[in-house]
């Protein structure tokens, strides 16, 4: 119980306004000051739930899985060991393999996952609007196997750095990474995705379990004005849709001025053109969460979590945006020259036995990207990127020198020279140090580095003599 945990007067006096009767308002504040219990989602760009399960097994790792999502589990560790070596330091995470992920936090893209699955064979198209960290950015790029092309938008600069960060941690190759006020993409990009998640900026009041403080600066009137946020990035989600499209509509807080009344705003500004897709199945018990909308408000006692809130849609009819907008400059890329294209694949095969790339290979100037598939060159014409898909390398005289991009996002795909390392090599890798190899190897030249089965980087073997 953390009896600091800051819970002012006037929000319990707004939550009894909304609390719903079959809930005890008692329970709800227990459940605020009770801590969190961690969780974390398995990424299955690098390591498969069955593999998890092993690793925590003979670790002695406590887990529990998570009812709504298939990767995530309640993780707890012994005492002594959590101490020595915290999560984030693990092997496990520094590979890529774990994203610790607030259990709640794992729903949105869950109400996405029918629509992606569905898109079997298509190139999809899916924008998260408000994405940093990229917990969920994540969580979309492994449900869609690193295929299609997601957009991953963040407004905040120092944001967009720990986007880009996990996104290059967790092996996405699939993203184009953009630094918007989201409300831009109505304009700029209309009906261009199939799907979209505007996990919104709110005034977290789900999030107390984890921060005491988080109801510091609450008032009712920071709601009304976060609301109008809200509203003009939902409206852009709108229109960015594509007819037949999928909407999810997300928050971390709980009241109804952020959540139904802006889900309600939507539904009378295109009165006609969307539809609620009720998520009272989405798993065994979301119907607990339930509103008579067909929205899910999760308060923190029901499942034991943080607070969420969660609405999906289907966007059935279109209306025009006023005032279409088109980016201005050239695109600075040009699919890369096939001669070129020609020798790198031939140095890919014949050093890692890789003979094809899941994207096409561009290049500007020296550098050379591997962009996703996207369904239209449109695409990436439409706006400015901060980032396109992910480096793999550098043109010099004799070729092309890889990125350790190419490793940790592409490593999968090698056969050949390949090193396996153990945890303690691992950390070496990560500090940056030299790794020496208990045994010697066949490996020759650059290297796929792997740990735990996970690639993580790029390396260069010498022999010492
Ligand atoms: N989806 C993220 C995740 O799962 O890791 C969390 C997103 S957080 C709830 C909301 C994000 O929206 C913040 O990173 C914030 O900086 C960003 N944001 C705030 N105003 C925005 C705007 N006008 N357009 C786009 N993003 C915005």
């Amino acid at each position: 119980m953390n009896i600091n945990t800051y819970i002012p007067d006037a929000f319990i006096e707004d939550v009894k306004s909304y609390l719903p009767d079959h809930l005890e308002l008692e329970d709800f504040i227990n459940a605020c000051q009770t801590p969190l219990k961690r969780a974390v989602r398995v990424n299955t760009l690098k390591m498969s739930t069955e593999e998890f399960e092993q690793v925590c097994s003979e670790r002695n790792w406590q887990i529990v899985q998570v009812p709504w999502c298939e990767e995530g589990y309640w993780l707890e560790r012994p005492e002594q060991e959590e101490e020595a070596l915290p999560l984030g330091k693990t092997d496990l995470h520094l590979s890529g393999c774990i994203y610790v992920q607030e259990a709640s936090s794992m729903l949105p893209p869950t109400a996405l996952k029918e629509t992606l699955n569905n898109a079997f064979g298509v190139t999809h198209t899916v924008l998260d609007m408000a994405a940093a960290p990229g917990s969920k950015t994540s969580q979309l790029v492994a449900m869609l196997d690193n295929e299609g092309f997601l957009v991953a938008n963040e407004y905040s600069s120092s944001r967009l750095k720990a986007l880009s960060a996990t996104l290059k941690r967790v092996g996405a190759h699939n993203v184009g990474l953009t630094h918007f006020d989201g409300a831009v993409f109505g304009d700029y990009m209309p009906e261009m995705f199939d799907a979209i998640l505007l996990d919104a900026p709110c005034s977290g009041e789900g999030t107390v379990r984890k921060d005491a403080d988080a109801l510091k600066n609450w008032s009712l009137q920071s709601n009304i004005d976060i609301a109008e946020v809200q509203k003009s990035l939902i409206k852009s989600a709108f229109h960015a849709l594509k007819v037949g499209g999928t909407l999810v509509y997300s928050t971390c807080t709980l009241t109804p001025v952020e959540n139904q009344t802006v889900c309600q705003y939507l539904l009378d500004e295109f009165d006609g053109l969307i539809e609620v897709e009720p998520l009272n199945d989405l798993f065994t018990g979301a119907e607990k969460a339930a509103t008579q909308e067909g929205y899910l408000h999760i308060w923190p006692q029901l499942f034991d979590s943080e607070g969420f809130f969660i609405a999906k849609f289907k966007k059935t009819g279109a209306k025009a945006v006023s005032e279409p907008k088109r980016k201005k400059g050239a695109f600075p890329f040009a699919p890369m020259p096939a001669k070129q294209l020609q020798e790198f694949m031939q140095y890919l095969k014949k050093q890692f036995g890789i003979k094809a790339l899941p994207g096409t290979v561009y290049s500007r100037d020296k550098e050379v990207w591997l962009f996703p598939d996207a369904e239209s060159v449109q695409l990436f014409e439409a706006v400015k990127y901060s980032r396109i898909g992910i480096l793999i390398g550098t043109t010099h005289k004799n070729g092309v020198r890889l990125e350790h991009e190419f490793g940790s996002c592409l490593g999968k795909l090698a056969n050949k020279n390949i090193i396996e390392l153990t945890a303690e090599q691992g950390a070496d890798y990560f500090n940056g140090k030299d790794v020496r190899l208990s045994e010697p190897s066949a490996a020759q030249g650059e290297v796929i580095i792997r740990l735990n089965g996970a690639s993580v980087g790029l390396g260069k073997c010498r022999r010492i003599k």
